[in-house]
């Protein structure tokens, strides 16, 4: 039987999110897309209007099916938790149930349960700033939706995951190097990721056989990583440096994700997998 994916974090076609998605289509699953709600509208646009159906083609010359989009907005958990300015803004106004509690609850009267979660989503206003120069509220909206985003969507989708599930998050080496511009706590939340990713191996591994493991990415030319501003320094400098000299393509990491998700995997978890083509394993710079 097929498997169900629900991946979080998708609203174009060049993040991780969708190469995973892409993968995991490629090898069999079905595909289930949680959208932020202020990107949802032009997303959909583009999916219907056929913007993305080049990158849409698989291996075997299909093109990958996405069931069903689902606004999400992962820094909240359920609609109490939502202030009044978000619920009457524009962008949110006309989409209901994106909550994290709502969202899952929405996947399992459509479909009664999933096999795969995904986490490919983060944000840090204050991403820019240096560490030192970042505000208390700053540094808590980053390890909100980096962080405690991934907390919520396990807690609220385990429920409906089938034994021997498996769910996926996207950190970034900077939670335990220095990189200079991965500002705004983004490195602190991402170290808190990488630490929960144990943690919640453990606690869903004993109680409902789940595993959870993270991918700890190279450098991507993502949307999200456009808006940081030194993502071609990175790439560039992974290119000088790391042992195998070549760019990192999304695909490498979506790959990556469905073998993890996959039973050719079936004990590993809790695991910090390095998708960097070896740039962690360096020492210095060559
Ligand atoms: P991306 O822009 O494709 O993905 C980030 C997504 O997060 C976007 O779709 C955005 O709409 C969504 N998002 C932001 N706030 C949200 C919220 N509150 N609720 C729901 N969705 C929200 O960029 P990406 O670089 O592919 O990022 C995916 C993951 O990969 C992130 O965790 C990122 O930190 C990680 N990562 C990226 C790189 C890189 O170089 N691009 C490297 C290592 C790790």
């Amino acid at each position: 039987k097929g498997k169900r994916a629900f991946i979080a974090g998708i609203a174009d076609d060049n993040g991780y999110g969708w190469a995973i998605a892409k993968s995991l289509a490629a090898a069999g699953a079905e595909i289930l897309v949680g959208t932020w709600v202020p990107a949802l509208n032009i997303f959909e646009t583009s999916l219907r209007r056929g913007k993305f159906d080049e990158s849409r083609v698989l291996p075997d010359g299909s093109l990958m099916e996405i069931t069903k989009v689902y606004p999400l907005d992962a820094v909240y958990d359920s609609p109490e938790d939502v202030p009044e300015d978000v619920k009457t803004n524009k962008r949110y106004a006309g989409s209901s149930n994106w909550t994290v509690k709502e969202a899952a609850e929405s996947v399992k009267q459509d479909f009664g349960t999933i096999d795969i979660l995904v986490h490919s989503l983060a944000n840090g206003p204050e991403v820019s700033k240096p560490l030192l120069e970042t505000s208390r509220h700053g540094y808590l909206a980053a390890l909100s939706a980096s962080s405690y985003s991934y907390v919520s969507l396990l807690k609220h989708f385990i429920p409906i995951m089938n034994p021997g599930g498996s769910s996926i998050s996207l950190t970034y080496i900077a939670s335990e190097r220095i990189i200079p511009g991965y500002g705004g706590g983004m490195s602190s939340a991402k170290a808190a990721l990488e630490s929960d990713t144990r943690v919640l191996a453990f606690e869903a591994g004993r109680k409902h056989k789940i595993r959870v493991n993270t991918i700890s990415a190279g450098p991507l030319r993502s949307r999200a990583a456009k808006a940081i501003g030194f993502i071609d320094m990175m790439i560039d400098y992974s290119l000088a440096n790391a042992p195998l000299q070549k760019e990192l393509s999304a695909e490498e990491v979506g790959n990556t994700a469905a073998f993890l998700a996959s039973p050719l995997a079936s004990a590993i978890t809790g695991a910090v997998i390095y998708v960097d083509n070896g740039l962690n394993a360096m020492g210095v710079g060559v």
